[in-house]
């Protein structure tokens, strides 16, 4: 028998996936035998979150970064990017257009901002957004560490969902992606924070680094299950060129950084089962069929990005980010095309609250 057919039977018996059978996953190689892999991850999927696509309007509140991570565009030290925050109002705008389009959910991301008066900001953008859409949409912050009062006073105004990558689970690859005073630890306790407070929890990792190793990928996906994740947002390293990372990826191969993103997936799928798994926006950049191939492979949500395109071109975490020119509506009709072709529903107007959470603990 074949790995795969263990692993099929596996799957029939409920039965448990093992750190050896993901690094088997991870190790597998050939068209034919891939394409069973996510027809695999596809069936578990469909399972136990049901064939529904989930979309979260990304709004990319702005590029100002107290970080400087190795790897990242908009790192503090990335002198030629021109820095933004949106108004309050271009917040509320993308939040409404959104909403008028029947998006269920929205997310704001930005770069790491810890001011007190960011958090007031933030905290108005919220209660806007709640105003707005009379409660009914539902919001994702990606804002990166903050206090744990700070979390809180986002949470109380109504945000529900938290996504923060911790990009590796291996402390000692965190520290060479990283500069010194960014702590592995830091990060941990933010992610049992935004738990203890009550969030939808959500974290990820980049896929394909230099220096990464099938290892650290099989601990990131034990680290999910470990820290009982309800949310993964995961997804290829894209080398940015200005950044200090860049030198250690000469050798850049599109194809094995969408494989080993697809593989990621499909792994996460088949071992956390009811979580909820994004088909983020690098796999798209790497692939014109990206995010549809996340959705095969198990991946349940997608992030259409409805930022004001004069912001786009300066919210580059890493080179050729698609849609940069197109705006939302755009990006709208060829997202439910592409849906519409791999034969999906997008829910509009759901949350598409990851089960996880509610079977948290059962
Ligand atoms: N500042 C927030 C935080 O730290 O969580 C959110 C914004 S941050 C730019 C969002 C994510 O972009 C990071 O968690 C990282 O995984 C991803 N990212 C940054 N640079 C990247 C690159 N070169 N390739 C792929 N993903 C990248």
């Amino acid at each position: 028998m074949s790995f795969l057919d263990v692993l099929a039977d596996k799957l029939t018996a409920d039965a448990e996936l093992t750190p050896d059978d993901l690094k088997n996953i991870l190790q597998l190689e050939g068209e034919e035998t891939l394409r069973r892999l996510y027809a695999l991850a596809y069936e578990v999927k469909t399972r136990y979150v049901g064939r529904k696509v989930y979309l979260r309007g990304l709004i990319e509140v702005s590029n100002i970064c107290a970080k400087d991570c190795y790897y990242c565009g908009i790192r503090r030290s990335n002198r030629n990017t021109r820095r933004f925050r949106m108004s309050l109002e271009e917040i509320l705008n993308e939040a409404r257009w959104s909403f008028e389009h029947d998006y269920g959910s929205i997310v704001m991301q930005s770069g790491e901002i810890q001011s007190p008066e960011y958090a007031d900001f933030i905290e108005q953008a919220i209660t806007g957004i709640k105003e707005l859409s009379g409660g009914k949409l539902g919001l994702t912050l990606s804002l990166g560490e903050q206090t744990e009062e700070t979390y809180r006073r986002w949470f109380d105004a109504g945000a529900h969902r938290y996504l923060l990558r911790i990009e590796t689970s291996t402390p000692e690859f965190y520290s060479t992606l990283h500069p010194a005073d960014h702590s592995f630890s830091a990060r941990i306790e933010c992610l049992k924070t935004l738990r203890r407070i009550g969030y939808q929890t959500g974290t990820g990792v980049m896929i394909g680094l230099p220096g990464q190793t099938i290892d650290h990928l099989v601990g990131d996906l034990l680290f999910f299950r470990e820290m009982d994740i309800d949310m993964i947002g995961m997804g290829p390293y894209i080398v940015h060129n200005e950044t200090p990372l860049a030198n250690r990826m000469p050798e850049f191969s599109a194809e094995k950084q969408v494989t080993m993103g697809l593989k990621m997936i499909a792994a996460a799928r088949l071992f956390l089962k009811d979580v909820n798994i994004a088909s983020t926006t690098a796999l798209q950049a790497l692939h014109p069929r990206g995010r549809e191939l996340g959705l095969l492979a198990g991946a349940n949500v997608i992030m259409p990005n409805v930022t004001d395109t004069q912001y786009r071109p300066s919210y580059q975490l890493y080179q050729n980010k698609p849609a940069i020119n197109e705006n939302s509506e755009q990006s709208r009709l060829a997202l439910e095309k592409s849906i519409a072709n791999i034969g999906e529903t997008i829910a509009y107007g759901e949350w598409g609250d990851p089960r996880h959470f509610f079977n948290r603990g059962q």
